[in-house]
Order: C-alpha cells, then structure tokens, then sequence
C-alpha cells in the first residue's frame, strides 16, 4: 500500500467540535489519537457536537486499519483487523464501512497509532479489496473443455454443486463466502500453519481429515473448511473463524494462488467440524502427562 503520504504527518485528520460553548479545531495524524480526542470531547460534555474529517488537503486516499474493542463476551475471533478507505474530505465516522461491508460506529473501534499499524489477525476479504491494481489482471477462469482434470478441485461451480459450498464470484475471484455471522454450512477456520499440519494428523485418526487451505498473503495461517456447528467454543491462541470472503484455487491474489494443501478431493467430504478441528487443538496443547491418562 504505501500509496499516502508519511504516516507522521501531523494533518492527515481534522477535528472540529463544538464542546461546552466552545469552537475546537485540532489537527491529528493518528488515528488513535483522533478517536481518544473525540471520545474525550463527549466527555467533557456529553452534548458536544464532533466531526472527524480527513484533511481536504491530503494528496492521497488513505487506509485506515480497525478492528472492534476488546469487550466481555466478545472473542477474538471477532475481533479481526477491518480495512477502511477514505478520500480527502470524507467524514471518518460517526459509522464507518468497512472494505468487507460491515458496518460499525468509530468508537467501538480500535485504531492504530498510525495509518498503517497492523493491528493482529486480518479480515482476509478486506485485504482481498485493497490488492495492488496488477492482480486485477489474473482472472480466475472457469475450466474449459472435457480435458479439465477432475481431481484438482479446481472447477468453477463443483464447489457449489458437488460440496455445496457457499461461492460467489468477487472481482474475478472466486470465494467461498463463509460468513460467521449467518447459519451457513461452511466455516473457515484459520489455523498457524504448522499447528494445522498436527491437527491434519489428529483428525486423521479417526478419518476426519479436512479441506486444508493456504492463502500465499498469509503464509503463517492455515485454513480449514470445515462443517458449522452451532456449539458455543472458546478459540484457543492464534486460532479464528475467518468471517467472509475466502478465494479458492484457481484464484489467484496478488501474492500467487491460492493453493489446497488438503484437496477436497483427498478428503471424505462432510465429515470434519469445527468441532473436531478445535478438539484436537485442545488435546494437542494438553500437557503430555494427560494425553497418557486419558
Ligand atoms: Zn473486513
């Protein structure tokens, strides 16, 4: 990205307010900053009237990083770093839409101190929007002609009519539109790579094995797709349901294809849930002694 200007520069936002009787106007370069100021012109009085706008000055759209605030009852998993894009002049707030399309109001929202501070686990279809331009250029194609290798699991609409996933084409991409928030089927978990090479293990004792997802733009994370149960689970460390929005093969990225490290085609398919994933999460990181009671 790197496209604005340096991330200190003071006057990326403008802060105006009416707070006790009082005109305010204070510039701000960071994001986190900006919102603590407004949060303590209401404050200081709860009927102050406040507007948070990008300088009409910037040279340059800018992308702001956020994601919610940590609260009781709310996980991790939710808690995914959302991307925001502005012009010079927009109002920042008092709702901001995500690049993703979910809506939230900006003081449930964490900021970065800078423009570009990374903020923890992404929103993978936010950073699918904000790719450089070239990735426009790699169209994932449906497959033509009878010679189409069946095994790659790479055809256009056997994920929808063969497995039943929720896909959509998504500027030339093709997703899997998991979304936590609704009851769909499917849901993606995203796993650290190499814990997700046990898990495989895991599951493989009880022939549970599942659809195993690499994204090249995040080579740490892992991702199984994985059947939705509607039990209530704590995520353990490092581990999220990735909310919406997920290419799969042949679709590339900016970075390179997405690739299957399991094929659906390897797996018995309908088999693993998230469930089964999580649980062996957990009796994986269980102490030794333990494993060798149970
Ligand atoms: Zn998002």
């Amino acid at each position: 990205m790197g496209q604005h200007r340096h991330a200190d520069d003071p006057h990326v936002f403008v802060l105006s307010g009416r707070v006790d009787g009082a005109d305010q106007l204070v510039p701000s370069g960071s994001p986190a900053a900006a919102a603590e100021q407004l949060s303590r012109w209401i404050r200081q009085d709860s009927a102050a009237r406040i507007s948070w706008v990008v300088n009409q000055a910037w040279q340059d759209w800018i992308l702001l990083a956020a994601r919610l605030r940590p609260a009781r009852g709310l996980g991790e998993s939710l808690r995914v770093t959302h991307l925001f894009t502005f012009e010079p002049g927009d109002q920042v707030g008092p709702r901001l839409l995500s690049q993703c399309g979910a809506e939230f109001s900006w003081w449930a929202l964490e900021f970065g101190d800078e423009l570009d501070t990374p903020l923890g686990a992404p929103c993978v279809a936010c950073q699918l929007t904000v790719l450089p331009a070239q990735a426009e250029t790699q169209k994932a194609l449906p497959p033509s002609g009878a010679d189409t290798d069946i095994d790659t699991w790479n055809g256009w609409d056997r994920y929808y009519q063969v497995l039943g996933w929720p896909v959509e084409e998504f500027d030339g991409r093709l997703m899997l539109v998991a979304d936590s928030d609704n009851d769909d089927d499917v849901t993606v978990l995203s796993v650290p790579a190499d814990l997700a090479e046990q898990v495989q293990t895991c599951l493989a004792r009880t022939d549970m094995q599942a659809p195993l997802l690499q994204l090249p733009g995040l080579p740490a994370e892992a991702l199984f797709v994985v059947a939705r149960t509607s039990v209530p689970v704590t995520m353990p460390p490092g581990v999220h349901r990735v909310p919406v929005g997920i290419p799969l093969p042949p679709s590339t990225t900016a970075e390179g294809p997405a690739r299957w490290i399991t094929s659906p085609g390897d797996v018995q398919l309908g088999r693993s849930r998230d469930l089964d994933v999580l649980a062996c999460i957990y009796r994986l990181s269980r102490p030794q002694q333990q494993e060798l009671v149970s």
